[in-house]
């Protein structure tokens, strides 16, 4: 199996990426000596690209980055770059669901979560995924499992559950990371030189 290492620095995110793709690659975690590197770029290819030249270029490995962005209709597709800044820089979770909540009061609520999955080889070749899942902004926070706006975003195929109510082998089947990845495996398999 090709070794490559992992270049999210988030647990939540983490522990997804190793079910979802952990059968596929033989994947590492990030050192834990590396610097978090900054979202500058305004693409989440962009932000990922950034995450998994910095972790390519420290360990001389493949690196595994991700991004994901919300998109809301009636905030003409905020926060989308900026999910994670939605209500300011070091916003908490809580923070950032509390903000949206507040702003799509009497708003239509339809968004979705879109996310890109980039493997980078050494030799600057690389693996672009994308997965998108549509839903809607719940009114109020429901569900107690998953991370970041899992408790306030209801996907389109969840019978009205939002994702924080679901296990979490139902929210890979439908999540926009577990779309990402399961592409971006499928395009590995298709790889000759992997
Ligand atoms: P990033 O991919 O780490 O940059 O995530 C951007 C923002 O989206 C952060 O606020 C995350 O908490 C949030 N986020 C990413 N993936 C998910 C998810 O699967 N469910 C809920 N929130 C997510």
């Amino acid at each position: 199996m090709l070794r490559v290492v992992c270049a999210s620095a988030n647990p939540h995110k983490v522990a997804e990426i190793f079910e979802l793709i952990g059968g596929t690659l033989d994947l590492v975690a990030r050192p834990t000596d590396l610097i978090e590197t900054k979202e500058t770029e305004l693409t989440l290819v962009g932000n990922a690209r950034l995450k998994a030249v910095a972790v390519c270029q420290a360990t001389g490995l493949p690196a595994l980055a991700d991004d994901t962005g919300l998109e809301v209709d009636a905030l003409n597709g905020a926060p989308g770059v900026l999910t994670a800044r939605f209500a300011g820089v070091n916003a908490t979770d809580a923070e950032n669901r509390s903000k949206l909540l507040d702003e799509l009061k009497d708003k239509p609520r339809s968004a979705r979560f879109r996310t890109i999955a980039l493997l980078l080889f050494a030799d600057g070749r690389e693996i672009v995924a994308q997965g998108v899942c549509e839903g809607s902004i719940a009114t109020s926070q429901r569900g107690e499992r998953g991370f970041g706006y899992d408790a306030v975003f209801i996907p389109s195929l969840g019978n009205g559950r939002t994702f924080a109510e679901m296990s979490i082998e139902e929210k890979h089947l439908l999540s926009h990371r577990g779309l990402a990845f399961r592409s971006l495996a499928k395009s590995l398999k298709e790889l000759p030189t992997a």
